[in-house]
């Protein structure tokens, strides 16, 4: 069972920075290319930068060429909740943290295999936890 982590939006300012709290707490997108982890090929585990709760594994993040951190599945089924968002005038699936209700991105059904689906994540709601040294050394 996943805990619910609730906060004001007061504590949410005070504890983020700028472009977390507008990505998480506000719906935003980071500019594409602008990020901390577009790019980063590091192994490890993506993190809630809100909270903390183990969201993606590095270990299913591709190059998508959107500038955008993409991965093709969850690390876990109920780490995220997905739905619908018709801003914009597009209908697009949004993906939320399930621990704390932020703002993660959106999902795709043009990802690769083996889902075909692709986690269109902003760098701003995630922090890696890099996998140690020794621990990749010894796969
Ligand atoms: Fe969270």
């Amino acid at each position: 069972m996943t805990t619910k982590i609730t906060k004001t939006e007061t504590n949410w300012r005070n504890e983020l920075t700028p472009i977390q709290y507008h990505v998480l707490r506000e719906k935003g997108t980071e500019r594409a290319f602008s990020g901390e982890y577009w790019s980063d090929h590091r192994p490890g585990v993506y993190r809630c930068a809100g909270c903390g709760a183990e969201l993606f594994d590095a270990d299913t993040k591709f190059e998508s060429g959107t500038g955008w951190p993409s991965f093709y599945e969850p690390a876990s089924a109920n780490a995220v909740d997905e739905e619908q968002d018709r801003s914009f005038f597009m209908t697009r699936t949004e993906v939320n943290c399930s621990s704390c209700g932020g703002h993660l991105g959106h999902v795709f059904e043009d990802g690769p295999r083996p889902t075909g689906l692709r986690y269109c994540i902003n760098s701003a709601a995630l922090e890696l936890e890099p996998k140690a040294e020794s621990e990749t050394d010894r796969t």
